[in-house]
């Protein structure tokens, strides 16, 4: 490694200045089983689907055995939580076990609940199944709903008991754990940059800045008449442009992260760290998943784009103080201003199959922006509503609401928003005809646009259910679901109505 570390293998809790990561091995699990991966992943990595069924697979992927000649290590980084600087922080419980280069890309690969690292404050590194099941099909979910992301190859039970947050007569009750393998190209966050500022060791900082315009902006390294400084201003630009990708994308297909802080914000614009995220199923701007949120909701839904921006402001703030041309900052986060105002209305013409020229920008936002409290109020699916608009027939004589009727909780909601709903969908269907695109044109687009199935909380807590007592079959079945989100099968239509009455209260759950 060209970046300052402890070579010293070490899971002793402790602050670490001066270094960007600590050697730290795995510590070993009683009885390590492969119980699930994805194929695709193992793809990418050059990894034989037979390879992944063997026993030596398990131990590795576990935490058991290492790699001969590899170096595992967890990364040094701090954020802000919640809006306050919390320090150092990680990697508590990730311990990055190899970089694998296939098909001339590159991934690390690290294990998330592999035992104590050096960061592990207080904590015990270790997950448990069920946020471990939640992590590692959300992430595939998103991947295959085209939005970047962290990968997960492999979800490992340990045969070891780890206690968490679930209580049971108020006890905290054991419950089965779980080693998650994620992947990526690059598991920066700003908050591996704010924790250099924060210590003032500017040395370090401007190290990492290289480093990762190296390995992971390398388009941007190889531009041989471009200044340091011209290129830190194109790898931040390109950092607000992929944060503000990322979060559109997760507007468009209401994924709410719940954790939006610093350390959670990839370097790379990939979502990372699937904890208590969760999904809409009635529309709710104000709706979070994170019930230690549930106060101030600053991770609701519909703060996320601004969410993003306060953290890039952050990443600005630490990386200003070893560069004085402001500017660079000024120019950055302009743009992820203009990509998220272009982007939005951009994503949404596309969900209701309005033509985004710049000339109907006024009357695609008003029609778009004319539904959202209309959904809200009325407590709409938002998925369901998507899919209905997709299937509508805009040229029917009677236009008519009941093919909406499943999208409703509530029937009193909805009896009491016919009429409302109802002339908002003539004041859609004419646009739509003035604008005369092609029907199947507009519906293909649309289609792309609306995942028919999402990876609803309940549908993930069955499968957990499930999976707490062996049984991994309805992990599987997500998983074959997951992959294909925009063309369902009819025998699957159960998986694709929304949450059932009896799930309303459940929500998500954290570590
Ligand atoms: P999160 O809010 O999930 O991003 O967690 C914040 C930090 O807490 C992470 O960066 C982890 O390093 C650490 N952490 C979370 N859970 C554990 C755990 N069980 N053991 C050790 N560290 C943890
Ligand atoms: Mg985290
Ligand atoms: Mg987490």
């Amino acid at each position: 490694e060209q970046l300052p570390g402890i070579t010293e293998d070490s899971h002793s809790p402790r602050q670490t200045p001066g270094v960007c990561w600590s050697h730290c091995t795995p510590t070993a699990v009683a009885s390590p089983e492969i119980r699930a991966y994805f194929s695709e992943v193992a793809d990418d990595l050059g990894i034989d689907a037979a390879d992944m069924q063997t026993p030596e697979m398990a131990q590795w992927l576990g935490g058991n055995q290492n790699l001969q000649g590899a170096t595992p290590y967890s990364a040094c980084y701090g954020g802000h939580q919640f809006g306050h600087w919390a320090g150092q922080l990680g990697d508590g419980r990730a311990i990055t076990i190899a970089e694998i280069v296939n098909n001339n890309q590159r991934f690390d690969l690290q294990l998330k609940g592999a035992g104590l690292t050096p960061y592990s404050r207080t904590a015990d590194g270790r997950a448990v199944l069920r946020s471990s099941i939640r992590e590692f099909l959300c992430s595939e979910a998103m991947h295959h709903l085209g939005i970047p992301t962290t990968r997960a190859l492999s979800l490992v039970t340990t045969g070891e008991q780890v206690v968490r947050d679930v209580m049971y007569d108020g006890h905290a009750a054991p419950e089965p754990g779980a080693v998650v393998c994620r992947v990526a190209p690059s598991f920066l966050r700003f908050g591996s940059f704010e924790i250099f500022a924060a210590r003032q060791e500017s040395d370090v900082l401007n190290q990492l800045i290289d480093f990762c315009i190296k390995r992971d902006f390398p388009h941007i390294e190889s531009m041989v008449d471009k200044s340091r400084e011209q290129k830190i201003a194109l790898w931040f630009s390109e950092v607000c442009k992929s944060t503000a990708k990322m979060v559109i994308e997760w507007q468009r297909v209401g994924f709410v992260h719940g954790v939006m802080n610093t350390d959670n914000l990839s370097i790379l614009g990939l979502t990372i760290d699937y904890g208590p995220y969760g999904w809409l199923d009635n529309f709710d701007s104000n709706w979070t998943p994170n019930t230690t949120d549930a106060q101030g909701k600053r991770y609701r839904f519909g703060n996320q784009p601004a969410i993003c921006r306060w953290n890039l402001i952050c990443l600005a703030n630490a990386l200003a103080t070893v560069i004085d041309d402001l500017d660079i900052f000024k120019m950055g986060i302009a743009l992820f201003d203009n990509e998220l105002n272009d982007g939005m209305l951009a994503m949404q013409c596309n969900k209701f199959g309005l033509d985004n020229l710049a000339e109907n920008a006024e009357q695609n936002a008003e029609v778009i922006n004319a539904i959202y409290p209309i959904m809200q109020q009325s407590e709409m699916d938002y998925t369901l509503f998507f899919t209905r608009l997709t299937e509508l027939d805009i040229d029917v004589n009677n236009l008519s609401t009941t093919q909406f009727d499943d999208v409703f909780y509530d029937e009193s909601l909805k009896v009491n928003f016919e009429q409302e709903f109802k002339d908002w969908l003539k004041s859609y269907v004419k646009l739509v005809k003035q604008q005369g695109l092609p029907a199947d044109q507009r519906q293909g687009t649309m289609k792309q646009a609306n995942p028919q199935f999402i990876l609803r909380n309940y549908l993930s807590q069955q499968a957990i259910d499930k999976a707490e007592k062996g049984d991994f079959s309805e992990v599987d079945k997500l998983m074959e679901l997951l992959r294909t989100p925009y063309d369902i099968s009819k025998d699957d239509a159960d998986y694709l109505s929304k949450r059932p009455d009896w799930a309303k209260h459940k929500v998500g759950c954290s570590m």
